[in-house]
């Protein structure tokens, strides 16, 4: 195979030869190591993207790519038809890690938000004794649960759904953060559950009120309703706690987990529920080829061995603080961002311009000549995500080149 010599050769090859699904910040990266990534001239950045927070360890963390060898070298993958000696031991571990009785594995986040979908229906048909095909699931506007042909039935992102239908039915949509709509939507028939992000990221890193899912959760359980946090993109630390719903100590029904459970390394995603719940799924009813596989199975514990040696959801907590008290000052004296606001690193920036307007795009282009990678995300708002192992110097330098860039940007 060739070996790309510029960005420019790399870009037109996926222009020509891949489908036109996304669109790219024009950059080539052809390595990463911790927080940082190289592009194919050699230029350095700060990855403020952290591949949506896959990347909670920082690329190539040595530890996790070091399990990935190891295993790859003894065994790969069995399928679910026999046993194998690595499984067990990972589901051993993921539902000490997280408290639950039992581990359904997948491989990414859209389908362990598929499994958790059917894993509530089921339940409600053979132990909540809906009558078959009513089961209704709860979602919440400007959600982001993943690109199946379900899950983009209760998406209202135009771009995501139009002519993709017909439309998969049971779906019940309220505004998020508002738990009146939560009521009334409970009480209408044959509700099963809850599906809902603890902070929407894709929509632009909107935190609920404090108090929000604490009281969504005590009206679930009120109604026999299951409580499923998709924490595909709040888990794994990024917040400043393990998962999002630990800062108001609540414990899902059903936890989905992605993207950083395998610290960016491989696909591995995950649903965890208790016994009276996961019984519901017997031989054949549900699976995948790949999905607890012996290598993703060694490379999740790795990771997920990192962010608690490496203390990542404190870290995660106390830049976060930094960052935001940094912007917040900044905000003062920039009329081109009204708002900063997120939770641990996971955080956005609100540029004060239309919807539809290049400006947020414009910034990130800005940004990235001064060496640091972020994304725009729904119109006018950047999210910053960097990988949780980064150090308060490093924060602040980025934090500079930040403030410097749109201070150049607004003049
Ligand atoms: C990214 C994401 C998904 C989908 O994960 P994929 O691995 O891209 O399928 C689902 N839910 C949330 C909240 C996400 O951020």
């Amino acid at each position: 195979m060739e070996t790309v010599q510029n960005s420019k050769q790399a870009i037109n090859l996926e222009n020509k030869y891949g489908a036109h699904n996304y669109h790219p910040l024009p950059v080539v990266l052809a390595k990463g190591e911790g927080v940082y990534v190289w592009d194919v001239e050699g230029k350095k950045y700060f990855d403020f993207l952290s591949a949506y927070s896959a990347v909670n360890q920082g690329h190539c963390h040595p530890r996790i790519v070091q399990a990935l060898k190891d295993q790859a070298e003894i065994l790969t993958l069995t399928s679910r038809a026999f046993y194998n000696d690595v499984l067990g031991m990972y589901e051993k571990y993921m539902t000490e890690y997280f408290g639950f009785d039992k581990i359904l594995p997948m491989n990414t986040g859209a389908e362990a938000v598929e499994t958790a979908i059917k894993l509530c229906r089921k339940w409600a048909y053979e132990r909540k004794g809906i009558a078959e095909n009513e089961a209704k699931i709860i979602v919440c506007e400007d959600n982001f649960h993943g690109r199946t042909t379900t899950i983009i039935s209760f998406s209202n992102d135009p771009v995501a759904k139009k002519n993709f239908g017909p439309y998969t039915k049971g779906f019940i949509k309220i505004p998020y953060n508002d738990i009146d709509a939560l009521k009334a939507a409970l009480a209408e028939e044959n509700v099963a559950g809850f599906l809902v992000e603890p902070i929407q990221g894709e929509a632009g890193v909107f935190v609920p009120d404090s108090g929000y899912l604490t009281e969504a959760d005590r009206l679930c359980k009120e109604n026999n309703v299951l409580f499923i946090a998709d924490e595909v993109q709040t888990g794994i630390a990024r917040t400043g706690q393990l998962l999002a719903c630990d800062h108001e100590n609540v414990k899902p029904d059903v936890l989905i987990l992605g993207k950083a459970v395998s610290g960016g390394v491989y696909p591995v995603s995950a649903v965890l529920a208790n016994d009276r719940i996961m019984d519901v799924i017997q031989p054949g009813q549900h699976g995948s080829t790949f999905g607890g596989n012996p290598l993703a199975a060694k490379v999740a514990i790795a990771a997920l061995e990192v962010i608690k040696d490496e203390k990542l959801a404190e870290n995660a907590q106390r830049l976060g603080e930094i960052f935001r008290e940094r912007m917040s000052a900044f905000i003062k004296t920039s009329d081109l961002i009204t708002l900063v606001r997120g939770k641990g690193l996971l955080n956005a920036i609100v540029i004060n311009d239309t919807e539809d307007s290049s400006t947020a795009w414009d910034i990130c282009m800005a940004l990235k000549e001064n060496g640091l990678l972020a994304k725009p995300t729904h119109g006018n708002i950047i999210r910053f995500a960097p990988p949780l192992v980064m150090t308060e110097e490093q924060l602040h330098e980025c934090c500079d080149i930040i403030e410097k860039t749109i201070r150049e940007f607004a003049a």
